[in-house]
């Protein structure tokens, strides 16, 4: 029997756009492989595109139509919203319904949702999660372009000599550009500053890092452009021919951005902002490259044109390897952008402007356009709240979790007398105020186009069959629209019907005004469609410097750095919030993966020793993190990488996997003024210590029979099972709910409080828990093991057998399942003395090389003392 052959998609995750080449194995079964044909990424892929085929089972799916807990047909389901949108739109007018949708939509999914809400129920009420992600970028690419462009491609980073990477944990978030990067400083010497409150690890290996005080990124950035200024180092003629500068400009950054100013406003070294200015100054191809630490401000919009400013005003764009280079959270950030998802555009990078509306009025045949931009997110989620929205219909997303003050955003979907929820997942933490919920396609299923940072539009291929009743996002948005009496305008057969309306709107009545303009492709044949090669719209955007806006100029905006509050008395910590590398956003998928989830096993607070040493906490603690919003708990992890007086939390946990972790209670719906975008990155909050009278875990085959009690409850996939870590407060005996029937065998250790149960079933093990009071609990990969022996080890009360490994410490490198403290043996032992040496060793760090930004951190904290001294 011949090889199935490899199918050519693109990766599921963040907004890099890898390629990948995918081979269906059997049912649900794929191999993925880097697509070493795709330019995002020639081949590579880091830890969760590599392991993207664990994610393609049919675990947690929502494969029928719902209405509450009733499985109905499609007919059912589908009359039903659209009769109760036809009701709110006649009761209270076309404002009262929203959409509320997501980064993950392909294309043609979102331009469909886009067209149905603009266009025929005439409102701008719909809004994106990546609103969340990089809004700001949007709104400072208008302001400073006259058209949300991105002027650089990955291409650049192959040719750059400077890369400052400013509130980006690229090694985790964006992996395969971080290691662009990394193969450009090898090649040709490239220099990497890290402007980060966090020492992250990017920071690892950066020739300079600058722990900012966060918030100030534009008295540092204005400083830069000031510095640059009285160096002689502004491009005068490019000025004069391609920007336009507003009177005062100039006097204006004179007054407020001298070196000591900026390092004061910074809470930098003076010395180290000179060698950040240093740097850039001598380094004309120079890329800015910045994510989710500048966007997620209540001043990230001017943190952006602070950053495109200095681009600009030096004449660092539109050349190789200089340019200022948002990068997207999500796969298809860009697409969403393109076809007007967000409640501030309207459709093809054109906005609410009266021609616009009545051109694309035209081209939609609309009887009822949107005249006026919509809610945007947080704004959105308030309407529900105060009643203004009475029907809302959330698609792949999930904003219970993941919205400021998730708590408010419950109680407004609680109250939200209509809610559709379309998702791959049956039990969201959104779903469950859902009045419908609708199967849709996932990752492996879906057909259609994304496109990445870059502006590279790529096919996502559909791998696997449809399961159950799932449904193309864009087929069930179309039947919504040809039952609400619009069936004309939507009846699409397949994704390339939508795709070459979307292509043909591009270029209408464009004649060169809007840069975004794919109409080359808006005759594209069915099968032309099925094959086509990934592609960049816009060649080296703005070579020429001419810019899409009235007088053909970009503008210098002017930003000034806002006053930054002292700590509260009653708040006196700074919280930050981000990603973790293996995991995503709210691991519906990566939460699958066995590997992914041994990175982070549980939701972390970090925090600086000498802090945690004055709140009295220890590391692998519990603590509850509380904001005015809302509280929550999080293990206590000490980092040396902690601003005094920050902390971290990620962003990833749900009511799904812990009941701790829940990070989006905690921000303010507090939001920049220009973009929408909530100021995730500076949120006052406390930290206390929580007292627990005991501490356990729990192995259990398939999921435990109930969720178990207990303070602090998490929940990872393990091989052939799942890990809870638990704690609590109250009598421990009430754990024995959540073991599986079976033979109990035990062992009570009353001196420390302790207990330990395995259950057995024929002799297999089903379930292990342990538990003590003041004791030590021992490492969990034996017993983890057990899960695939068909015969339980007599030992398995003992926690491990002779000669095994005790503890090989958090995992590193998930591909070769390599812990912490192997790997401090291995390099100890050996005398490994580079990453590579620990690769010829161990093979960590030689497969997705994700690890390797970890591995050289462990070399470095390894490394003698004496040894740092020889070599600074
Ligand atoms: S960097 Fe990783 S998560 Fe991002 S697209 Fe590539 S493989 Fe996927």
């Amino acid at each position: 029997m011949s090889e199935p052959a490899p199918i050519r998609t693109t990766c599921a995750y963040c907004g890099v756009g890898c390629g990948i080449s995918a081979t269906v194995t059997g049912d649900r079964a794929v191999t993925i492989a880097g697509d070493k044909d795709h330019p995002a990424n020639h081949g590579r892929l880091c830890s969760k595109g590599t392991h993207l085929g664990e994610t393609v089972g049919l675990e947690g799916r929502l494969l029928h139509p719902m209405i509450g807990d009733k499985r109905v047909n499609w007919d059912k389901a589908l009359d039903t919203v659209a009769r109760r949108f036809r009701q709110v739109i006649a009761e209270h007018g076309p404002d009262a319904v929203a959409f509320y949708v997501s980064g993950q939509l392909l294309t043609e999914d979102y331009y469909v949702a886009n067209k149905l809400m603009k266009g025929f129920i005439g409102s701008g009420n719909i809004d994106t999660n990546s609103r969340l992600c990089m809004s700001s970028a949007v709104a400072g690419h208008i302001r400073a372009f006259g058209e949300d462009v991105v002027p650089a491609s990955y291409a650049d980073l192959d040719e750059a000599d400077l890369f400052v990477l400013v509130g980006s944990n690229t090694a985790w978030c964006h992996p395969v550009v971080y290691q662009r990067i990394q193969a450009t400083r090898a090649a040709r010497g490239a220099k990497m500053v890290v402007i980060d409150p966090r020492r992250t690890e990017t920071c690892e290996d950066a020739d300079l890092h600058l722990p900012i005080r966060p918030g100030s990124d534009v008295a540092l950035m204005n400083g830069l452009l000031l510095h640059l200024r009285k160096a002689g180092l502004l491009d005068d003629a490019y000025i004069a021919r391609s920007l336009s500068v507003p009177d005062g400009f100039w006097d204006k950054l004179e007054a407020e951005s001298d070196l000591w100013t900026v390092a004061r406003a910074c809470d930098l070294p003076p010395a180290t902002v000179r060698r950040l200015y240093e740097m850039f100054a001598a380094t004309p191809r120079a890329i800015t490259l910045f994510s989710q630490g500048i966007n997620q401000s209540l001043r990230g919009t001017d943190q952006v044109n602070a950053i495109i400013n200095v681009h600009l005003a030096t004449g660092r764009i539109g050349k190789p390897g200089a340019a200022p280079f948002s990068i997207t959270g999500q796969p298809n950030a860009m697409g969403g952008r393109e076809v007007g998802g967000l409640a501030s555009t309207l459709a093809a990078h054109m906005d609410f402007a009266p021609e616009n509306v009545a051109r694309v009025g035209r081209f939609w045949s609309a009887p009822l356009m949107a005249d006026k931009p919509g809610l945007k997110a947080v704004d959105m989620f308030r309407a529900l709240g105060e009643g203004r929205i009475k029907a809302i219909w959330v698609m792949a997303t999930n904003p219970a979790v993941s919205m400021p003050d998730a708590g408010n955003v419950r109680q407004a979907l609680a109250d939200c007398p209509f809610v559709v929820v379309s998702d791959i997942i049956a039990d969201t933490d959104t779903s469950r105020f859902a009045h419908v919920r609708l199967p849709a396609a996932g990752w492996a299923e879906k057909d259609g186009t994304v496109t990445n940072s870059e502006r590279r539009i790529s096919r996502q291929r559909a791998l696997l069959p449809l399961p159950g009743e799932a449904k193309p996002d864009w087929w069930i948005v179309g039947e919504v629209a040809r039952r609400m009496g619009w069936g004309s305008a939507f009846s699409y057969e397949r994704p390339a019907d939508i795709f070459r309306e979307h292509a043909r709107l591009s270029a209408y009545e464009n004649r060169g005004k809007r840069l975004f303009d794919i109409g080359s492709h808006a005759a594209i044949g069915n099968l032309a469609y099925d094959e086509m090669a990934p592609f960049c719209w816009g060649d080296r955007l703005f070579a020429d410097g001419h810019f899409p806006t009235p007088d053909g100029k970009a503008r210098l905006v002017p930003v000034t750095q806002m006053t930054l509050a002292d700590p509260l008395r009653d708040w006196p910590m700074t919280l930050n919030t981000g990603r973790y590398r293996d995991q995503w956003h709210t691991m519906t998928r990566t939460g699958l993966s066995p590997k992914l989830a041994r990175h982070r096993e549980e939701p972390l607070v970090e925090i600086h020793p000498l802090d945690a040493e004055v709140l009295g906490l220890d590391e692998g603690d519990i603590a509850r993190v509380s904001t005015p919003q809302g509280e929550t708990l999080f293990r206590v992890a000490l980092s040396e990488g902690q601003r005094r007086g920050d902390i971290f939390t990620p962003i990833h946990w749900t009511d799904r996997q812990s009941t701790g972790g829940r990070t989006g209670l905690l921000p303010r719906p507090l939001t920049d003024p220009n973009s929408g975008q909530p100021g995730f990155k500076s949120t006052p909050a406390r930290v206390e210590k929580v007292a627990l009278a005991w501490r356990a875990f729990l192995v259990v085959r398939c999921a435990a029979p109930r969720w178990p009690a207990g303070l602090w409850v998490t929940r990872i996939a393990v091989p052939n099972g799942a890990l809870y870590e638990l704690a609590g407060d109250g009598d421990p005996a009430a754990l024995e709910a959540c073991l599986p029937k079976g033979q109990w065998i035990e062992t009570v250790d009353k001196a420390r409080g302790g207990r330990r149960i395995a259950v057995l079933d024929d002799g297999r093990l089903s379930a292990v828990l342990f538990v003590t009071r003041d004791g030590e609990l021992p490492s969990r990969d034996w017993l983890i093991a057990q899960l695939a022996e068909a015969q339980a080890s007599p030992l398995v009360l003992a926690g491990r057998a002779p000669g095994v490994q005790a503890d090989r410490g958090a995992v590193i490198c998930v591909c070769f399942d390599i812990g912490l403290r192997t790997i401090m043996a291995a390099i100890a032992e050996k005398s490994l003395a580079d990453v590579g040496a620990i690769g010829k060793a161990l093979g960590a760090g030689t497969n997705c090389g994700s690890c390797r930004p970890a591995l050289a951190r462990i070399l470095s904290e390894c490394q003698p003392r004496e040894a740092i001294h020889a070599a600074s």
